[in-house]
């Protein structure tokens, strides 16, 4: 590309079926986007250091670190437009890319959302609340912040963290010291919440493309076991009103991050039926799979049509489901239920839809894939997967 003038232009291009995505990443998240996106006629090449990836069991693969910058440039020659998976994409290789490639997602959505500071930040200029926070810097600082929200509260990690990894809940002053010695071990800036007493845990997930357009799917009432999403129960079990709100809060980000593709709004519910801004992933979400039978776009589908400049797709929900995930511990439980005559399935008249990744080893607590439970109420879902026994918690 010659000029800025000519890449400003190129943000807004359309990229037709037939050409190829690369994607930064080759886990699930890409499987099922180029399982998607393979049926409206695009091709895929995901670079990751896996051989055999999930998704390069269903595209093509370059298998390199994610920071080799030699493989990354194989993957722009490739690739007519560059997505990712994965929120952790290496700054360095972002702009190297951008440089080589066509990436309308740009970087500056991940250098937010790889910060809790920063994101927080972002959400309160685009005019949405986050549970209350402070910077801690010193152990003085958050011994004051403490005194302020009060115990319990969550120290994080501002960098880094997932499923719960990198938090401590301070439930005793006795625990200052130790939690700040423990999480500052990681040389990165640290954040202090108040603990929110939420009633539930929701998400919403919002697509705005290239173009501008912006759409939200139904808000998944999520459940989490040891911090790792276990169900997301769609619709959500609250009032439609608020139903209604959380998507327009999730449109709003949207819109005031300037995002591109999808971005995940993870929220709390407050006890005083407050929506609280948890924390936004920039990428196709677990919470998200849901709507891969449930909804008339899938947000795989979403996400392509969101980057290469398509026209949005109706998000509506046709059925009541429940995503449940299947870690590594339940695959085999699993594959003797599918094996066999479902008869709680035919008697509740629930279709669960099942999906695994191809991942080679089913480790503890690994996500190996999920099952999409569609039936006419989400009590009946949820009591054929109770009745299979396979999600003992
Ligand atoms: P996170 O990594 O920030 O998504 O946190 C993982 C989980 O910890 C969340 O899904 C919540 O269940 C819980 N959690 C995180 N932050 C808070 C908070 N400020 N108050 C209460 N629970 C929290």
């Amino acid at each position: 590309m010659s000029s800025a003038g000519d890449k400003a232009a190129a943000q807004g291009r359309v990229i037709l079926p037939g050409a190829t995505i690369g994607i930064l990443g080759g886990g699930q998240l890409g499987r099922m986007m180029a399982n998607a996106g393979s049926a409206m006629g695009y091709r895929f090449v995901a670079l990751d250091p896996t051989p055999d990836a999930p998704t390069g069991q269903v595209a093509q693969q370059i298998v390199a670190a994610y920071d080799n910058r030699e493989a990354a440039r194989e993957l722009a020659q490739r690739s007519d437009v560059i997505t990712y998976e994965f929120e952790n994409v290496d700054a360095g290789v972002a702009a190297m890319l951008m440089e080589e490639s066509y990436v309308p997602q740009g970087s500056e959505l991940l250098y937010t959302t790889q910060h809790r500071l920063r994101e927080k930040r972002a959400i309160e200029a685009a005019g949405v609340k986050v549970a209350p926070y402070a910077e801690v810097r010193s152990v003085d600082e958050l011994r004051e912040a403490v005194g302020r929200f009060g115990l319990p509260c969550v120290l994080k990690t501002a960098t880094g963290g997932y499923d719960g990894k990198g938090q401590w809940v301070i439930h005793s002053a006795d625990e200052i010291d130790e939690a700040f010695e423990t999480l500052k071990r990681a040389g990165v800036d640290l954040v202090l919440e108040q603990f929110i007493r939420f009633s539930k845990e929701l998400s919403v997930i919002a697509a705005r493309s290239t173009q501008g357009e912006i759409r939200t799917f139904p808000a998944a009432e999520n459940i989490h076991v040891d911090n790792i999403l276990h169900l997301s129960i769609v619709p959500a079990r609250i009032d439609e009103a608020l139903q209604r709100e959380a998507e327009r809060l999730a449109a709003r980000i949207a819109e005031g991050l300037g995002a591109v593709g999808l971005i995940a709004v993870e929220l709390f519910l407050t006890e005083d039926g407050e929506l609280l801004v948890n924390e936004l992933a920039p990428r196709p979400h677990n919470s998200g799979h849901y709507t891969m039978e449930a909804c008339r776009t899938s947000q795989f589908e979403q996400h392509v049509r969101a980057i290469c400049g398509l026209p949005l797709g109706d998000t509506s929900l046709l059925t009541p489901v429940v995503m449940v995930n299947v870690l590594g511990e339940h695959v085999e439980p699993l594959l003797d239920l599918v094996a066999k005559p479902d008869a709680s399935a035919e008697r509740r008249g629930v279709a669960p839809k099942i999906h695994l990744y191809g991942k080679h080893e089913a480790k503890h607590k690994r996500k190996m894939g999920h099952v999409n439970v569609l039936a006419a109420n989400v009590d009946e879902a949820l009591a054929w997967i109770s009745e299979t026994n396979i999600w003992r918690v």
